[in-house]
């Protein structure tokens, strides 16, 4: 994965303040030693790389506007984020600069989800 500077994953935390996830799909957030921990839980928190258009390019850079907040769990033990793309992508578009969605926004993205 590539490197993120610490400004954006400051910037990308503070602006999801939780595992996105934890509002679309019901689940327990863990770390990668599989401790359970609240989905506020920052430090534990994952960015994932969530590419702009999926046939171009290798990884999405390393800027806010491609980077998700999500817990080791949803990032990767589940695979629930590779299964989420059109999701994580439309709640980037949904973003405000570097404000999140309402949460009744991001809520109206769980048709799209799957489990
Ligand atoms: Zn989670």
């Amino acid at each position: 994965m590539a490197d993120i500077p610490p400004r954006v994953r400051h910037d990308v935390l503070a602006r999801d303040r939780r595992c996105v996830a934890s509002i679309l799909w019901p689940h327990v957030c863990r770390d990668a030693f599989g401790n359970v921990h609240p989905p506020t839980h920052l430090t534990k928190m994952e960015l994932d790389h969530v590419r702009e258009n999926p046939a171009m390019g290798e990884t999405a850079t390393s800027i806010p506007e491609h980077l998700v907040t999500l817990c080791h769990f949803a990032h990767q033990t589940s695979h629930w984020a590779t299964r989420n793309r059109p999701v994580l992508r439309r709640y980037l578009d949904l973003c405000d600069g570097l404000r999140a969605p309402s949460v009744a926004a991001i809520r109206s993205l769980r048709r799209m989800v799957w489990p």
